[in-house]
């Protein structure tokens, strides 16, 4: 089992879905966890109580991660609370379904900015003090859209994509320094975001939605391997056979 007992990780997005699962699998492999939000409180607070239950400190840190002022005073909490954050998983993000012709200037900086930016800013932010202690795990949850298109939005693909660039720019650079860079790309994971239906469900060949502790285990692989680097680790029931 991974072991991550005295290592802090920072979790942006965590109040639902795939995030609290994240969240709550790192806290079972012995992480303190911080839990980000932007809007849902209470449900953040779920999240953190999930942590707690499992013998983890946790604190929750209500921040738009695509504002560097925000990102900067989330971080300096963490820092203040539970110390400098170790894993960093790059989670928070929105999905605005579209067709191409209502997709208008101001719906691709919306997404843009809080899938895509988000990532540089909180990768930024926590960098100096991984840098510092030569070790460091971030973790970035892309899509299977960056590869296939996507059904979601022209903006939310691009973000996607861009992910993926990023997650290998910022390896390249930062693999000698003991810090890995990777990316979960999840397709069709039952979710507020992507609710089980059964239209979904036959896009599937395993003929289900992939699940939240699905995701929570590739964090998991990726936040305790040292060899992994600048890889995006698909998980998406077989969708690449259509
Ligand atoms: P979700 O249920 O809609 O949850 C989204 C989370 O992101 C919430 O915790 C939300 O916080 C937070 N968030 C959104 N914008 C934020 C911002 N600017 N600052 C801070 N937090 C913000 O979505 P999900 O399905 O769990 O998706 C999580 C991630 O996986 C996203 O990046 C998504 O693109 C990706 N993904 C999902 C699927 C899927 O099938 N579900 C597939 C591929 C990739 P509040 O609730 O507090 O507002």
């Amino acid at each position: 089992m991974t072991d991550l007992q005295g290592k802090i990780a920072l979790v942006t997005g965590a109040s639902r879905g795939i995030g609290r699962a994240i969240a709550v699998g790192l806290a079972g492999c012995g992480a303190d966890i911080a839990v980000n939000y932007k809007t849902r409180e209470n449900e953040a607070r779920i999240t953190q109580q999930q942590v707690i239950s499992q013998g983890r400190r946790s604190i929750i840190i209500q921040a738009d991660v695509s504002r560097s002022s925000e990102v900067g005073n989330m971080i300096a909490a963490v820092e203040k609370d539970l110390g400098p954050v170790d894993i960093l998983v790059n989670n928070a993000g929105i999905a605005r379904f579209q067709s191409v012709e209502a997709t208008t200037e101001a719906d691709w900086d919306e997404v843009l900015t809080a899938n895509l930016k988000s990532v540089f800013l909180v990768t930024q932010a926590v960098l100096p003090g991984m840098r510092r202690r030569r070790w460091g795990r971030i973790i970035n949850i892309s899509s299977g859209a960056a590869k296939t298109g996507g059904g979601v939005g022209l903006h939310y693909t691009a973000s996607k994509a861009g992910i993926e660039g990023l997650t290998r720019a910022y390896a390249s650079r930062l693999v000698k320094e003991g810090i890995t860079v990777t990316a979960v790309a999840p397709s069709l994971i039952a979710t507020d975001m992507i609710p089980d239906e059964e239209g979904r469900r036959k896009q599937v060949p395993l003929g289900r939605l992939g699940r939240v502790d699905e995701v929570a285990e590739a964090v998991i692989f990726l936040a305790g391997n040292e060899y992994a680097t600048g890889q995006v680790i698909a998980l998406n029931g077989g969708m690449y056979f259509r």
